[in-house]
């Protein structure tokens, strides 16, 4: 019989005990399935016994050869240095630590076998601290016949201990134990190798494997795997998907009592793009399945028009929508405009967050409840327990990147009325690669809106070292003589939000000093909302002509004159941040400017990034960037890397993947076995973001 190796503990192999187990815990890996599935990161070819007159720099081999002399030298190091030669060639194998008896041992006459590097030395290649074994003429140079995997490993684990392990666990491996879940059917139509085949082939290369293919992650054996993988979390996200639909929702069609007024008042007509996913989102409102709808729109695309014209359609059919922004100050501006444009229109906009108290936040509550309250903004306040909405069918949550997965479930839930859920709209500023949204939103269905309102002058930014900073304080008194605001952000390395609180409030002051005379304010993360809120409002009130600030400024404050940004040290934000934080500035008609003010000397990355703010304001093409300098964890942001971390899949290298994944993905969705199976390996047994 041969139990699941997913089911074996590590601690089934001979000779793993408690201690082994901790270790191995920490690479993740507790099963014997897991510790097939760790792969090796490169490989040595010990293959065969490489001529020394052919070995090049920077060559991993084997080589045998006879010691010709063996010397102490003083260099700046005590060394024992051993010429070797085998006829072709001669090396240097250098010890920096050896022993007496190593020093005995390793005299003119012994013949060696060696493994180590060839690397350019003093004169001609040498070896530091190759391993080596002493041999006689007569025996046979023993070799093995597979590459040798090197795998990441961890301390106190060494790589000869992990790699017997894995030959242990290899023994076990059959396709019983470890079935293969990906249907043969599939395997054949697009030339996928078996599981057992792929996993036998990456632990013990033959000697003749393309070394740099597999180097490269692009092996067949290993795209096999990260196939899988990659199929495991598209699945789970469908699963989720589904389950989210599961309940059924309000059908809401256009009616256009209130769309139709709300348009005609506006002071702009839509642009191609609001008009284009307004209709994708009319259209799924009126289906009875929840609508889960993602809408990236670059800063100043126009979303919140959007979310509007799904509101109304919501009311227009009787039902209550709520409109949830991550901070209050977001939400506040969201009630501001919603109420500007709702409030003729007959809707009074109810507001909810964690500063409406008392008496009010009551006669708020029993609004919701009773109906009352068609449109109600705020805060994550709108999902605490004692809210409950009469009949809600619509939640618009705006800026989705401050929220994970988790929290994107938890709000589905509580929106949850019964056998039906409402309708869900979220929408981003910051745009999200292709690759990413097929993977990381699979579950959602997406919009862009690719196109901003005419008439924005592009923000000119321009990249200039620290060491000029009194030019650019200079050119901060110059904007706000002229009557402009400007945004001064700070940023620290520093984990700790009191650390970069307290930078802030030194900045502020040493702007206080040098611009005698300007109004400046300070927010920071470290301010109690309320306080926040005032010091905003002043500045959006012109009250204010300098506002410094920590990143929390980041998201939607509109203040159109506002042109003249400075961010210190840039080179320490990802790009997409910076976009976010760039896109404060450019909201009105004069020319507005942003400058990266980094702290030289800048690594060539950096350069690369900044040279990317500087070259475009297309958020695609930033985001694109980012993730390919910074990879997917980072561009999502933290709250994600939890859901974003593969094992053997890389988002970038193996986007290729994707189309297909999907593919597969319908053609055994209806599989419920398979699917929960596929799930589980790859996303082990708390399943799946599901859990909430
Ligand atoms: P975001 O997508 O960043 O949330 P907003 O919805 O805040 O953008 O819109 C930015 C600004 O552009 C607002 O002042 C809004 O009134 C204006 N706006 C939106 N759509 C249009 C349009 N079609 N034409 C002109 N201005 C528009
Ligand atoms: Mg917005």
């Amino acid at each position: 019989m041969s139990l699941p190796l997913a089911q074996r503990p590590v601690t089934d192999l001979k000779g793993v005990g408690a201690a082994l187990e901790l270790k191995l815990e920490r690479l993740g890996i507790h099963t014997l399935q897991d510790l097939l599935f760790h792969l090796p990161l490169r490989y040595q070819d010990r293959t065969r016994v490489v001529p020394v007159g052919g070995l090049v720099p920077g060559q991993e081999a084997v080589i045998c050869g006879e010691i010709k002399v063996a010397d102490l030298v003083q260099g700046r190091r005590r060394a024992l240095l051993c010429r070797i030669q085998d006829g072709t060639g001669t090396i240097s194998l250098r010890f920096f630590h050896f022993s007496a008896a190593q020093k005995n041992q390793l005299k003119p006459g012994v013949r060696l076998r060696c493994f180590g590097e060839a690397r350019p030395g003093p004169s001609g290649l040498e070896m530091v601290h190759p391993e080596y074994r002493r041999i006689d003429a007569e025996t046979a140079v023993a070799v093995e016949d597979s590459l040798t995997p090197i795998y990441p490993t961890t301390e106190g684990l060494h790589q000869t201990r992990l790699r017997g392990l894995v030959t242990l666990a290899l023994q076990s491996l059959s396709a019983e134990a470890l079935p293969d879940l990906l249907p043969e059917t599939l395997r054949r139509q697009w030339n996928l190798p078996s599981l057992e085949e792929s996993i036998r082939y990456l632990h013990q290369p033959p000697v003749e494997a393309d070394q740099a293919l597999l180097l490269d992650g692009r092996h067949p054996a290993q795209r096999r795997l990260a196939f899988e993988e990659l199929l495991a979390h598209h699945l789970s996200l469908l699963k989720l998907r589904h389950q989210a639909q599961h309940p059924g929702a309000p059908s809401l069609p256009y009616r256009g009592e209130l769309i139709r007024p709300f348009l005609d008042a506006l002071p702009f007509p839509l642009t191609g793009a609001q008009k284009r996913v307004c209709n994708e989102v009319a259209r799924d409102l009126a289906r009875t399945v929840p609508m889960l709808r993602l809408v990236q729109g670059d800063v100043g695309s126009g979303k919140t028009v959007v979310a509007a014209m799904a509101a109304l359609q919501a009311v227009e059919n009787g039902l209550q929508a709520a409109v949830m922004a991550p901070t209050e100050i977001l939400a506040e501006q969201h009630h501001i405009n919603f109420s500007a444009w709702l409030e003729p229109l007959g809707l009074e906009v109810a507001w909810l967050a964690g500063k409406v108290k008392g008496k009010a936040r009551e006669k708020q509550l029993a609004a919701i409840a009773a109906g009352e309250a068609r449109v109600v903004v705020g805060t994550h306040a709108l999902f605490q327990d004692d809210v409950h909405f009469a009949d809600l069918g619509l939640v618009v949550v705006d800026e989705q990147h401050r929220f994970g997965v988790h929290q994107r479930l938890s709000l589905r839930e509580k929106g949850r009325n019964g056998a039906r859920a409402p309708h869900q709209l979220i929408m981003t500023a910051t745009p999200i690669p292709r690759t990413l949204t097929m993977s990381a939103y699979a579950d959602l269905d997406c919009s862009v809106i690719d196109e901003l309102p005419p008439g924005r002058t592009p923000v000119s930014t321009v990249v200039i070292a620290d060491s000029r900073r009194a030019e650019v304080v200079e050119r901060v008194r110059l904007a706000c003589a002229q009557g402009r605001q400007a945004y001064w952000v700070c940023t620290l390395i520093e984990e700790s939000e009191a650390l970069q609180c307290q930078a802030a409030e030194v900045t502020a002051e040493s702007l206080r000093e040098a611009l005698p005379g300007l109004r400046i304010g300070l927010v920071h993360g470290r301010m109690k909302p309320a306080e926040k809120a005032a010091v905003m409002a002043q500045f959006k009130a012109a009250e204010l002509q300098l506002l410094v600030a920590t990143t929390v400024i980041e998201v939607g404050v509109d203040v159109p004159n506002a042109s003249l940004m400075i961010i210190e040290n840039p080179e320490r934000l990802g790009l997409a941040q910076l976009h976010q934080l760039r896109g404060r500035v450019g909201r009105g008609s004069v020319e507005s400017y942003c400058v990266l003010m980094y702290q030289a000397p800048l690594s060539k990355q950096g350069r690369e990034r900044l040279g990317v703010m500087r070259e475009t304001s297309d958020g695609f093409r930033i985001a694109e960037k980012d993730l390919e300098l910074r990879g997917p964890g980072e561009v999502l942001g933290t709250r994600q890397t939890g859901m974003m971390q593969f094992r053997i899949a890389d988002l970038q290298r193996d986007a290729d993947l994707l189309p297909r994944v999907r593919q597969v993905a319908t053609q055994i969705e209806h599989d419920v076995e398979l699917n929960s199976a596929v799930i589980r390996r790859w996303l082990g047994a708390g399943e799946e973001y599901g859990q909430v």
